[in-house]
């Protein structure tokens, strides 16, 4: 599927609009922000960003454990690897952010249905099957079916970048000993009977970003910074 995103220079903010839902990404000074399970987040610089009115942020721990919103957000931070949202009237002013560093995150998405979702994309989440547990978790909570989801997989690290230990070669599939994350999220999305057709990937990598390029996203392989993150995000249009 085609895929067109647009990049605002003046909030440093590369993203896309459509099918009512906004959705993207951006770097963000991580030294603004405290480490552990008790942080907090610069939520008015966020807020300028993103102009958003309530938020609710996934940290991921690798853990595959799913948070789930369900027109709930008094929660705003999560230590997870998965955050779902399905409000019963969708809820314009909610953002749900996740803070990544050179893995992928996949979105899911169905506005009609108020669903809006994140999942982290790590290696291990998808050794786990982060995705299916996640869209079958949809599915039963909240019937609403795998054919009725969009898909996202946002920018992350790409094949040439990653650099897998030996080990996970027997658990994802691998091409010239080299791992895509985005190719096997995509698989694990089929494979949850999530349609080809609703599934959008963005082939940005942020090793691959440039000083200077319309959007340098934070990279560990590039700079092995701590102080800067990446934030991916996705809301509801207003
Ligand atoms: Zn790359």
């Amino acid at each position: 599927m085609k895929f067109n995103a647009t990049f605002s220079k003046d909030e440093d903010l590369f993203y896309f609009s459509q099918n009512q839902i906004i959705a993207g990404i951006t770097t963000i000074n991580f030294s603004d922000w405290k480490s552990g399970d008790e942080y907090s987040l610069p939520e008015e610089k966020l807020m300028q960003h993103l102009q958003a009115s309530s938020l609710a942020v996934l940290r991921s721990r690798h853990n595959s454990r799913i948070a789930v919103l369900n027109g709930n957000t008094e929660r705003r931070y999560f230590s997870d690897d998965a955050l779902v949202y399905v409000g019963a009237e969708r809820s314009p002013d909610l953002l749900l952010v996740a803070m990544v560093s050179d893995e992928p995150a996949v979105l899911l998405f169905n506005a009609s249905a108020g669903l809006c979702a994140i999942i982290e994309g790590s290696w291990e989440n998808i050794v786990v099957d982060s995705v299916r547990t996640v869209v079958s978790l949809i599915q039963t909570r909240f019937k609403l079916a795998p054919a009725e989801i969009s898909a996202f997989i946002w920018p992350g690290i790409c094949r040439d970048c990653f650099k897998p230990e030996r080990d996970l070669f027997n658990y994802l599939k691998a091409e010239n000993r080299k791992i895509d994350l985005r190719a096997n999220l995509h698989r694990q999305l089929l494979d949850a009977k999530v349609k080809d057709e609703r599934i959008q990937s963005a082939s940005l990598c942020p090793a691959h970003s440039r000083q200077g390029a319309d959007f340098f996203f934070n990279s560990e392989v590039r700079s092995g910074s701590a102080d800067v993150s990446n934030l991916v995000f996705i809301k509801f249009k207003d």
